[in-house]
C-alpha cells in the first residue's frame, strides 16, 4: 500500500466563505504554522508527501517552499486560493505555475484545483502539467459530489487524473476533514484496510494543524490543532508499522510506470 499524503498550502480564506472578518496577515499565519508542525512531523518519521500551494502564499514565504521542494513534491493550487478556474483568463493558471517554478527552481507537474473549480483537462495540459488531483469521488452532497466518477486513475487529454482516496462501495472519503469528525484515527485506519487500491491520495490542510478560533461552523473547526495532528502521527505510526509506503504523488506515478 502507498500512501500518498497530501497538502494544500493555501491562504486561510475558508472564514471569508461565510463572510466572516479575517485579516491577510491571519490567513498566512493560520496555515504558516500549521505548515510548519505538519513539516515537523514528516521529518520526524523521514516520510515524504506532496505540497500543492498557491502562488500568494509561495510568494508570501518563498525560501520555506524553496526548502520544502528539497525534500517533497510541490505542486500547483492555483495563483488565489479564491480564484475559479472554469472562469480565469487561461493565462493566471500559467503565470502561476511559472512563477512557483522559478521559486523552486524546478519543474512543477501536478495541480490541485483550489475550492475543487478546475479548468478541465484539456486547459491543464495545454498549461504543461502532468496530472491533477482535484476529483474527489466521494459520497458528501453538495460541491464535492461525485460519487459515479472513477476511484482509479485515468487519463484525459493527456492528464493523468489522480482521484483523492475513497473506501471501497461506500466511498467514505479519507482527508483531513473525515479525519477529525468520523471518529479520528479508527476511521482512518478503516478506510485504509478498506481500500482495495494499492494506493491512497489523502489531503490535508496546514492550517487545520492550528486550532480554528474563527466562528466558521463546527464541523470546519471540529478537533483542529493538536487534534488532528496527534491523529495524523497516530496513523503514521500505524501505517509504518503494516510496512506500508509514503511516497509524493509524482514518485508513485513514476515507480508505477504510470509516466515515463
Ligand atoms: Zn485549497
Amino acid at each position: 500500500m502507498n500512501i500518498l499524503l497530501s497538502f494544500d498550502v493555501e491562504e486561510f480564506d475558508l472564514p471569508r466563505e461565510f463572510n466572516l472578518k479575517i485579516s491577510e496577515e491571519e490567513m498566512y499565519l493560520q496555515s504558516y504554522q500549521g505548515l510548519i508542525r505538519v513539516l515537523d512531523l514528516l521529518d520526524k518519521y523521514k516520510i515524504k508527501a506532496t505540497f500543492f500551494v498557491t502562488l500568494n502564499f509561495a510568494r508570501k514565504h518563498p525560501d520555506l517552499i524553496r526548502e520544502i521542494s528539497e525534500k517533497h513534491e510541490i505542486g500547483c493550487h492555483g495563483y488565489s486560493h479564491s480564484d475559479d478556474y472554469r472562469f480565469e483568463e487561461p493565462k493566471r493558471l500559467t503565470d502561476a505555475k511559472k512563477e512557483v517554478e522559478k521559486i523552486i527552481k524546478k519543474k512543477i507537474y501536478g495541480f490541485r484545483a483550489p475550492r475543487g473549480y478546475g479548468p478541465g483537462f484539456k486547459q491543464l495540459s495545454k498549461a504543461g502539467f502532468v496530472y491533477d488531483s482535484s476529483l474527489h469521488p466521494v459520497f458528501i452532497p453538495g460541491r464535492y459530489f461525485h460519487f459515479f466518477e472513477s476511484r482509479r486513475i485515468f487519463k484525459e487529454d493527456d492528464i493523468i487524473e489522480m482521484p483523492w482516496g475513497t473506501s471501497w462501495f461506500f466511498r467514505l472519503p479519507l482527508f483531513g476533514f473525515s479525519f477529525r469528525n468520523f471518529g479520528g484515527l479508527i476511521y482512518a485506519k478503516a478506510m485504509t484496510r478498506m481500500n482495495d487500491l494499492d494506493y491512497i491520495v489523502e489531503g490535508f490542510h496546514p492550517w487545520e494543524f492550528v486550532k480554528v478560533t474563527q466562528k466558521v461552523p463546527f464541523y470546519i473547526k471540529k478537533n483542529t490543532g493538536d487534534r488532528i495532528l496527534k491523529i495524523l502521527e497516530k496513523y503514521i505510526q500505524w501505517c509504518l508499522s503494516k510496512g506500508y509506503d509514503f511516497k509524493s504523488c509524482y514518485s508513485y506515478l513514476k515507480d508505477e510506470n504510470i509516466i515515463a
